[in-house]
C-alpha cells in the first residue's frame, strides 16, 4: 500500500504503480491503445492506462529457502551414484548425484 494513496503524486507513474497499490485502482495499468502517439491529455488517463514505460520486474519470494535454490542449480553428474568424485566437495557443490538427493 502506498503511504500516500489518494494524494499520491506518482499515481501516473507504472513503475509506483506496480510496487504500490492505491485505493480504487487497478494494481497495474491497462495498455493504451495509442501508446506514444497518444493525445489523451485528460489528467485521470496516464493514471489508468499504460504507456510502454519500463517496469523492472518486482521481486518475489526472495525469502525462499536458499537451500533449495542451491541445489536446483546443480547439474546431475553423469556418473550418478558410480562418480568416483562424491567425496570432493567441489564437485559435489557443481553436480547432483540420485544418492545424495
Ligand atoms: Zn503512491
Ligand atoms: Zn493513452
Ligand atoms: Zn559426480
Amino acid at each position: 500500500m502506498c503511504s500516500d494513496d489518494q494524494a499520491c503524486s506518482k499515481r501516473s507513474d507504472p513503475v509506483h504503480r506496480a510496487e504500490y497499490r492505491h485505493t480504487g485502482l487497478p494494481d497495474y495499468l491497462i495498455p493504451c491503445h495509442f501508446q506514444d502517439a497518444c493525445y489523451d491529455k485528460k489528467p485521470d488517463h496516464p493514471i489508468r492506462f499504460f504507456h510502454g514505460e519500463e517496469i523492472p520486474s518486482i521481486k518475489k519470494h526472495s525469502t525462499l529457502g536458499s537451500d533449495n535454490a542451491r541445489k536446483r542449480k546443480l547439474t546431475p553428474c553423469m556418473y550418478g551414484n558410480e562418480c568416483r568424485f562424491m567425496k570432493n566437495p567441489q564437485h559435489t557443490a557443481t553436480y547432483s548425484h540420485p544418492s545424495s538427493e
